[in-house]
């Protein structure tokens, strides 16, 4: 599947891929070996980056970037949409690539895909609207208003879960907005990210314009760490852990330089007595299940009426006894495996402590074993908190399928427990009542303390039109749509006197 996908690309010979890596591959320090989640064994392996190689990479995005800022945001625009055209003829091969690699079921892979295509729609249309505003000055004779230019050079690091997709947000945008982007992706998807670098900078430098897009690939303690405290690059735009995302906030602030932050996920859905049951049990299944638990935006939380906690579990456990696991790439498939033997043991040790705190398994809990794929296969849980509604995990962000049940008598009590933990991306509440939908998105910012609020839908699957993004412990930066672009930019405040006397702000005389 994965030689078949990067054929189709025109990528077989890349230099940087092995796909019959030598024996003693998983020795050698200059190569990361890429497992299959689907059959826990090596498909390939991947040739990383030393402080030499990384230097020059940087050194290469500096120089182009020089170049490409001088290019009119428009013009930069008409590359970006050849870029998208490119993903859209790409898009089955690349998906195919990211099932191969962090076992992503095809539906799902296709959908990243498409979300790269659409985020250049969007970045196409921005290169026209970068605006600024003007102001009125207190000072006769004086103009202001206010320009955004190019910032430089954007590190980007990504997570494993949108190995293609969380580049887009970032990269298509910085370039419309003048910058380049050297990309640090995750070692669990290298190839994914060759693939979709070695695509936009093909279509970039047929265009006249090389080295926009820069990869480099490395364990954190060599190219990591480097980047992040490499100021060169104005901007680190992270997406990871809140242990990751602490770890560069720390870094990237000690050199002045800007972080932008999209941490963990810890996301609840609340629904109320009078909900539509069915419509929220199938919002709730795809959120909790989709992705085999691994988005950021994965609804990990229950908080359910105590009218209807039990009819509304029934319908889900229901659910979750007939979704199909196994081979993310047969049609049929709903839930593929986890990334890797760890997040496996992360789920069976979430699993236990619910038990030991309290909580009652009402489906799953175990592992799955899928004849003849020995991978990382794990049951979809559903766990439900004792009366009491105390289970410590549940405020943790487990990366797999547990669905931990809450439930509530009181919409304030509710809304109190949707915000008692330490992230706060993703929020969602099924009702009929438009006065608890407003409350629950008050603009007294008494509601939902997320990034990301929803009513009547689930809590994953966001549109790339809006910014997305969380609060507190998910870090508090914002991608994607809306005016999320400004990140990329740097401000300039500018006063013009044409009045042809000096004049002073504020009245102050200096005579
Ligand atoms: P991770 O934190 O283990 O790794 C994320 C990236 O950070 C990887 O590229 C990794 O190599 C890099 N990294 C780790 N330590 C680093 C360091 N010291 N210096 C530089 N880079 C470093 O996360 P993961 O397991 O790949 O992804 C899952 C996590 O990502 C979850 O917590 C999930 O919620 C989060 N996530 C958040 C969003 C969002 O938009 N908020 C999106 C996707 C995933």
């Amino acid at each position: 599947m994965l030689r078949q996908a990067l054929t189709e690309l025109g990528l077989t010979g890349h230099s940087r891929v092995l796909l019959d890596p030598p024996a003693n591959a998983g020795a050698d320090s200059t190569l990361a070996l890429v497992h299959s989640p689907t059959t826990g064994k090596p498909i390939a392996a991947v040739k990383l980056d030393d402080e030499r190689s990384y230097n020059a990479a940087i050194g290469r995005s500096a120089e182009a970037f020089k170049r490409w800022r001088e290019v009119p945001a428009p013009v930069r625009g008409q590359v970006v949409r050849a870029i998208g055209n490119e993903f859209r003829a790409s898009k089955k091969a690349l998906g195919a690539i990211i099932t191969a690699e962090v076992g992503k079921i095809t539906s799902e892979s296709e959908g990243e895909v498409q979300e790269t295509i659409d985020i250049a729609d969007f970045a196409v249309g921005l290169s026209r609207q970068l605006y600024g505003l003007t102001m009125p000055s207190e000072r006769p004779g004086h103009a202001m208003r206010e320009q955004w230019l190019p910032l430089g050079p954007i590190g980007v690091i990504s997570a494993f879960n949108f190995p293609n997709a969380v580049w887009a947000w970032n990269a298509m945008l910085a370039a419309v907005c003048g910058d380049t982007t050297v990309w640090k992706p995750s070692l669990l998807a290298p190839i994914t990210a060759i693939a979709t670098n070695a695509i936009a900078q093909r279509v970039a430098s047929a265009m006249g314009h090389e080295d926009l897009f820069t990869l480099v690939i490395g364990r954190d303690d060599v190219v990591g760490e480097r980047l992040i405290a490499d100021a060169r690059l104005p901007l680190i735009s992270a997406t990871g852990s809140c242990r990751m995302g602490k770890r560069v906030g720390e870094v990237v602030a000690k050199r002045l330089g800007r972080s932008l932050l999209e941490l963990g996920g810890n996301n609840a859905a609340i629904v109320h007595e009078d909900a539509d049951l069915d419509l929220a049990a199938r919002a709730i299944l795809f959120a909790a299940v989709g992705t085999c638990g691994q988005r950021c935006t994965t609804t990990r939380r229950l908080i359910a009426h105590e009218k209807i906690a039990d009819a509304l579990v029934a319908r889900l456990v229901k659910a979750y006894s007939s979704v199909r696991i196994g081979d993310p790439a047969a049609e049929g498939t709903l839930v593929g495996p986890l990334v890797n033997a760890r997040a496996v043991e992360g789920f069976a040790a979430a699993v236990a402590a619910a038990k030991l705190q309290g909580g009652t398994i009402l489906v799953g809990g175990e592992k799955h074993a899928q004849p003849g794929l020995p991978g990382h296969f794990v049951q979809p849980t559903i766990i439900r908190a004792p009366a009491n509604n105390t289970l410590p995990i549940a405020s943790e962000e487990t990366f797999a399928p547990i669905l931990y049940v809450f439930t509530y008598r009181d919409p304030e009590e509710a809304i109190a427990m949707q915000n008692s933990v330490a992230q706060g991306l993703s929020s969602a509440i099924f009702t009929r009542s438009a006065g608890l939908a407003e409350r629950f998105l008050s603009p007294a910012g008494t509601g939902s303390d997320c990034g990301l609020a929803y009513v009547n839908m689930g809590t994953s699957g966001a549109e790339i039109g809006g910014a997305f993004g969380g609060e507190k412990e998910t870090g508090g930066g914002r991608e994607s749509g809306s005016d999320s672009w400004k990140a990329y930019m740097r401000r300039q405040t500018c006063t013009i006197n044409f009045s042809g006397k000096l004049e002073l702000a504020q009245g102050i005389r200096f005579e």
